[in-house]
């Protein structure tokens, strides 16, 4: 089965073609356009401006480099949450169009369930990991149990991304602003102390966020500043996820979102599983960040199991928890 899958649930407009052979993910192709505001951070209705207008031509880019015809595609899916409200509608609108004028099946599915699946369906050892999902909205710690995706750990104020954006956004840097404080830490020689706030599992970055930006008023080296906030923050995601490990019994790690391109994360993830004897996974970076691709793959597993949608039960979630999926297809 080749299936189209839509993702809007934020910043990026993407359409992933994939193919299902004897269980295992082909992407054939899978084409993004990402929202970049002038100023400030993501205003939801712009965004799903930007992605009304780019939707057309991103999927018209997606089938050709598939190589595929409309008619090859047997499956039409789409992100149905958890995102910003205008841009889920814009994407899910595309997605109805699809299936009705093709007369194709459709399909939604939970935005981090997808992050988790696309491992497992790309990654030939990646069975049944426990997920370290760090994006710009999104920070969880995932695992499968008892018929579901639990969620054993997450941030209770900002994701990981949107912590390292917002205090690239208060010393001047560009949007996104992950990748330049990772070329910034590298540079870094002294740790200063940041606030490390786990709560149970949970974990807390806006107390940080401040700190961080206290430390570039006194004049603190930006390049310290940097390396300090991946040191804490990393640290206690990994710790977060070890301990979710131990807890589940489970010897896989898979790293999704955006964040998982930065080297020094993976690299402490990576420490920890190897002192647990446990296996280290990470998608392609095209995988890892929003896609079309991911969503494409979900769709068609969850069709697979005998899962139907109809159109008219096909309304978008802006709330849609990982752990309110009946994980029908696994066992
Ligand atoms: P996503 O929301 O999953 O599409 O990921 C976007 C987020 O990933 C943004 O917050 C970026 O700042 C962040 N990001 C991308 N590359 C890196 C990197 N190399 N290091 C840290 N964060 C990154
Ligand atoms: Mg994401």
């Amino acid at each position: 089965m080749i299936g189209l899958g839509v993702e809007g649930t934020a910043h990026t407009i993407g359409i992933g073609i994939v193919e299902n052979i004897g269980g295992t993910c082909k992407v054939l192709s899978n084409v993004i356009k990402i929202y970049h505001p002038e100023k400030g951070g993501i205003h939801p209705r712009e965004a799903a401006n930007h992605h009304a207008v780019h939707v057309s031509d991103v999927i018209k880019e997606s089938i050709e480099k598939a190589k595929v015809d409309f008619s090859d595609i047997d499956l039409i899916s789409f992100s149905k949450g958890p995102g910003l409200g205008p841009c889920l509608r814009t994407a899910a609108t595309a997605a109805r169009a699809l299936s009705l004028s093709l007369e194709k099946p459709l399909m939604g599915v939970n935005h981090c369930v997808a992050h988790l699946e696309i491992g497992r369906g790309t990654i030939k050892d990646c069975k049944d990991p426990v997920l370290l999902y760090t994006s710009g909205a999104n920070t969880q710690v995932i695992a499968f149990a008892e018929g579901r995706y639990r969620v054993f750990g997450e941030t209770l104020d900002i994701g990981i991304g949107n912590c390292l954006d917002k205090f690239g956004r208060s010393v001047g840097m560009e949007f996104p602003s992950g990748p330049k404080i990772e070329q910034l830490a590298k540079k870094g020689k002294n740790y200063l102390e940041l606030p490390y706030s786990i709560k149970g599992m949970d974990i807390a970055f806006s107390g940080l966020l401040t700190s961080a930006e206290q430390y570039y008023k006194k004049h603190e080296r930006l390049e310290d500043i940097c390396y300090s906030m991946q040191e804490t923050t990393f640290a206690a995601l990994t710790e977060v996820t070890e301990r979710a490990m131990a807890h589940t019994e489970k010897h896989e790690v898979l790293l999704g979102g955006g964040v998982a391109a930065n080297m020094r994360l993976r690299q402490m993830v990576q420490i920890m599983a190897k002192e647990r004897d446990a296996q280290f996974f990470v998608p392609a970076k095209d995988l890892c960040i929003d896609n079309g691709a991911m969503i494409s793959w979900l769709g068609l597993v969850m069709y697979n199991s005998g899962l139907r949608m109809d159109v008219g039960e096909s309304q978008i979630d802006q709330r849609f928890r990982t752990d309110m999926v009946d994980v029908s297809w696994r066992d």
